[in-house]
């Protein structure tokens, strides 16, 4: 068996959107902002692929911008509010995201916010309260809270949050990286300026994402030169990656509740096989917990052992690919900043078993097996 349980870093393209996206590197190759028929034809695509985003998350279609992934997208919002906006000070926490988390600190280095982390407990649950209080001391404030984190997949109340930001007239924008195509997304019921997409992490292809951006909301670009994207992005598009989105968000939305149940009874077929087989395994944050924690993923703290240095590898070479902490830190275990910013035992071994509809509970059993392999329960003395 070789086995894929590294979905929070990306997941395998649906065919039905390799199908979709095909006709568009074979045969529709003009450029959209052509004003012959070849490119006509192909700005029709792009803005039917607009069209069809903005009617799933309730949007219009002109709130919708697209990017090359979920990484513009956040610097776009935060650059984009900051400096159009005039903003002096930003909130964000230490367990976002480096894409959001190095963005506000590129901000703050370079004298545009003072920046304020909003406070958490040990499983890493925001202190709305706090939040509150920040607000109320700063008028004008760019706040930027993810929906979930992808290392310990907790889920942050956005709705609560979005409710707040609107009492002080504050900017909201939300990394809906990791949810956007597993949780229903309605900008008009969620009081969020800026919303994002990644296709890549929804079973669409890599190098294609997009901003959702309130209307009213006019903010300078971050990629400078054509007029694409009604001046808010230059650069050609990429026409079959932004096919490919659409139709990847389209299929995650159709399919999106028994999908949900399928994957969250995998992920509870996890956490009761590990409970019953290692000895003083825990998750980390809120991540076994099933009403707050992304059905996705699953973070798997083990005991201190020698082992764990070698724990990815060892998963590895039995054909179990996963990550330890982010896999945008490069892999392995080695300095999760949310892990330390929970004040996790750094003797403690992590793994995050991120889950697609692909998975199997065959799947399931063969990963567990091997962990147990390494950690078994010392059989009871009678
Ligand atoms: N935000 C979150 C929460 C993510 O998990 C990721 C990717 O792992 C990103 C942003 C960056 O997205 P992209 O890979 O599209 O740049």
């Amino acid at each position: 068996m070789n086995v894929y349980f590294d979905n929070a870093a990306t997941t395998p393209l649906d065919p039905e959107v390799l199908d979709a996206m095909l006709p568009f590197m074979r045969d529709h190759f003009g450029n959209p902002s052509s004003i012959h028929g070849h490119g006509r034809q192909v700005r029709a695509a792009v803005e039917n692929a607009r069209k069809t985003i903005a009617h799933l998350i309730n949007a219009a279609p002109a709130e919708i911008v697209f990017t090359s992934c979920g990484t513009e997208a956040d610097n776009y919002a935060a650059f984009g509010s900051v400096r159009t906006l005039g903003l002096k000070h930003a909130v964000t926490s230490t367990l976002e995201h480096h894409a959001v988390l190095h963005t506000m600190q590129a901000l703050e280095k370079a004298g545009d916010i003072t920046l304020s982390y909003l406070r958490h407990d040990a499983q890493g649950r925001l202190d709305l309260e706090h939040l509150d209080e920040l607000l109320a001391a700063h008028p004008r404030t760019f706040v930027s809270l993810m929906h979930a984190n992808n290392e310990i997949g907790n889920l942050n109340d956005i709705v609560a949050i979005g409710e707040i930001c609107a009492r002080h007239n504050a900017v909201f924008h939300t990394d809906t990286v990791q949810t956007m195509g597993h949780y229903r997304h309605d900008v008009q019921q969620l009081k969020a300026n800026f919303l994002v997409g990644s296709a890549h992490k929804f079973h669409g292809p890599k190098g294609v994402g997009f901003l959702y951006r309130r209307s009213g909301l006019l903010v300078d670009a971050l990629i400078h030169g054509g007029g694409q994207e009604r001046n808010q992005r230059a650069g050609t598009e990429n026409v079959y990656g932004i096919i490919g989105l659409a139709k990847a968000l389209e299929i995650a939305y159709r399919d999106m509740a028994e999908h949900q149940r399928y994957i969250q009874g995998l992920k509870d077929r996890f956490i009761t096989l590990l409970r019953s087989e290692i000895e003083g395994v825990e998750f980390n944050g809120t991540s076994a917990e099933a009403d707050q924690s992304l059905y996705t993923v699953l973070s798997v703290s083990l005991p201190p052992s020698e082992l764990n240095e070698m724990l990815l590898f060892n998963l590895d070479i039995n054909k179990v690919s996963v990550s330890g902490g982010s896999a945008c830190t490069s892999g392995a275990n080695a300095g999760s900043h949310v892990l330390n910013a929970l004040g996790a035992d750094p003797n403690r071994g992590t793994i995050r078993f991120s889950m697609s509809k692909y998975n199997t509970t065959e799947e399931v059993d063969y990963a567990v097996a091997q962990l147990a392999k390494m950690y078994r329960k010392e059989p009871q003395k009678v």
